[in-house]
């Protein structure tokens, strides 16, 4: 049988060729990275949930209207997609304050902020993903400013979404991470929410005991990262049937 031909190996997912032109096929891997792959780890079955959690939300966009790359799940850790061309763009939104930005304005972790705020890094792992502004986006050309309109446009609807799922299952979503694709139809380009959507790219704190069920876990050692992934996905009702993680046997002695 050939071998399928690898498109793009990335931190957390591989990119091969799809089926038909124009597709892709994403495998989600267990590999867990944070502080720009300074700390890694692999992390049995995390993949297997994010492929699901990302099915749920990208279907749950497109019930609203909201296009994405989604095509559809195909197994435990593949989905077919729609091959876009990547924006070079970390479009985060957040709505209350938490992480770089918490640190570099000096706010307490979780305090809410006046409106969501949406702001741009730079997809350049050596540099470290920088914050960049609007007026470098323009004039650098890596998005006009019509682009960057429908881009807000689609993250705050992105972001309603996302607050209102998670709010009916007793979850902030403190702030989240997308990627967004440009799909070319001849000299006209549609934009559409590619990558991934899932616990690795979200800030999730339950609500009553502000636990956090997101990548932080993993990034501050608070605990299982699969324990808390697999709690996201009990509460939307996403469980996969054969979740390859078991709890290990234990030796007593
Ligand atoms: P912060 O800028 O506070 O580190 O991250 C803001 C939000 O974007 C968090 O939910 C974080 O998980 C997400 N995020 C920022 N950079 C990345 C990245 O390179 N990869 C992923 N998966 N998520 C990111």
């Amino acid at each position: 049988m050939a071998r399928r031909k690898k498109i793009y190996e990335g931190k957390a997912k591989i990119l091969y060729e799809g089926p038909e032109p124009g597709t892709l096929v994403q495998y989600f891997k267990d590999d867990a990275t944070a502080f720009n792959a300074e700390k890694k780890a692999v992390i049995e079955g995390k993949g297997v949930l994010n492929n699901r959690l990302s099915e749920f939300f990208m279907t749950g966009l497109q019930s609203i209207g909201v296009p994405t790359h989604f095509i559809k799940r195909l197994n435990m850790r593949e989905q077919l997609v729609r091959q876009v061309e990547i924006i070079p763009l970390e479009v985060i939104v957040r709505n209350f304050a938490a992480g770089s930005m918490a640190k570099r304005l000096g706010m307490e972790e979780g305090a809410p902020l006046p409106r969501p705020i949406i702001e741009f890094s730079y997809k350049d792992d050596k540099l470290g993903d920088p914050l960049v502004p609007e007026e470098y986006i323009i004039a650098f050309g890596w998005a006009s400013q019509q682009d960057l309109d429908d881009i807000v446009a689609l993250a705050l609807r992105v972001n309603d979404f996302m607050s209102g799922v998670m709010h009916g299952v007793g979850i902030k979503l403190v702030d989240f991470k997308i990627e967004i694709g440009r799909i070319w139809d001849n000299d006209f380009h549609r934009l559409v929410v590619a990558d991934e959507i899932s616990p690795d790219s979200c800030r999730l704190w339950d609500i009553e005991s502000g636990q956090k069920l997101d990548k932080d876990v993993f990034r501050k050692d608070l605990g299982s990262l699969t324990d808390a992934y697999t709690e996201v996905a009990r509460r939307l009702g996403v469980l996969p049937s054969n979740v390859t993680h078991r709890p290990r046997p234990t030796l007593i002695n």
